[in-house]
């Protein structure tokens, strides 16, 4: 795995400053949440870090390299964004399958790898349904499998069960907290849900009006008033 930092981040739409000066790192094998009010800066930050949104100042690194002006394609960088960001056209072998093809990974080890993505999501049964055919948390997880078979450095997860109604938000919390701990990308979740930020994030980075205000392990957080 490689560490992720953002210096100084500023993210700008026009004359909208959506994040100002963030700065943040994530280690290795390390889950951070960011959470906030709506309209704070996450997903922003969350877009920059992936190439999405456009930085004004400041400065990515990945393994300490600069990725700041690297293409988004050119990035080792897995997204789930928010809402099921599943194509509705493609069965969910093909959705997983898809950032590899991109890629141009020679089939057999497309296979393989969508295989195994499969099994860790557990939708084996389902590799050849569409989309329209799952439940909500089941087009989650084809998501974050998509995700996770490129074998990202950074893995980015915008709001992941917040479209979910609640009771299911508690089963695939702890799911993704097992399939987090089991890999090595260096992870960023946006949540605007304490709970899960909690129980997903070994640090919290809490952002306010575009503006870093804390960044600190839950512990130190809420011991503090
Ligand atoms: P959050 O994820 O915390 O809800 P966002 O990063 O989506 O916050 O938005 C931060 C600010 O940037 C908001 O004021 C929002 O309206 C603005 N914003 C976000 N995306 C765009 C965009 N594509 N164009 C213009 N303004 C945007
Ligand atoms: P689509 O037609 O929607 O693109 P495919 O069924 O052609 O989806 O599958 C896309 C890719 O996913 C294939 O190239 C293959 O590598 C992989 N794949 C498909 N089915 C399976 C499966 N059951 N197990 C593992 N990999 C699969």
């Amino acid at each position: 795995g490689a560490g992720l930092t953002v210096h100084d981040l500023t993210v700008r739409y026009g004359s909208t400053t959506a994040a100002a000066n963030v700065s943040l790192d994530v280690a290795p094998a390390e889950t951070v949440a960011v959470i906030g009010p709506s309209g704070c800066g996450k997903s922003s930050t969350l877009r920059a870090v992936a190439g999405l949104a456009p930085v004004a100042e400041g400065r990515i690194t990945l393994a300490g390299r600069d990725i700041t002006a690297l293409a988004a394609a050119r990035r080792n960088i897995g997204l789930v964004p928010q809402n099921y960001a599943v194509f509705p056209h493609m069965s969910v072998a093909g959705n997983i399958g898809y950032g590899l093809r991109a890629r141009r990974t020679p089939e057999p080890l497309r296979r393989e790898r969508v295989r195994a993505m499969l099994d860790l999501t557990r939708l084996e049964e389902l590799a050849d349904r569409r989309p329209d055919q799952l439940s909500g948390g089941q087009r989650q997880r084809v998501a974050l499998a998509r995700a996770l078979a490129i074998e990202p450095d950074v893995l980015l997860l915008d709001e992941p069960l917040a479209a979910l109604d609640p009771q299911l938000r508690g089963g695939l919390r702890r799911e993704l907290a097992a399939m987090l701990s089991a890999t090595e990308c260096a992870t960023l979740i946006v949540t605007h849900d304490q709970h899960e930020a909690l129980s997903l994030g070994s640090r919290i980075a809490i952002l306010r009006d575009g503006h870093l205000v804390q960044f600190d392990t839950p512990q130190v957080l809420w011991n503090d008033p």
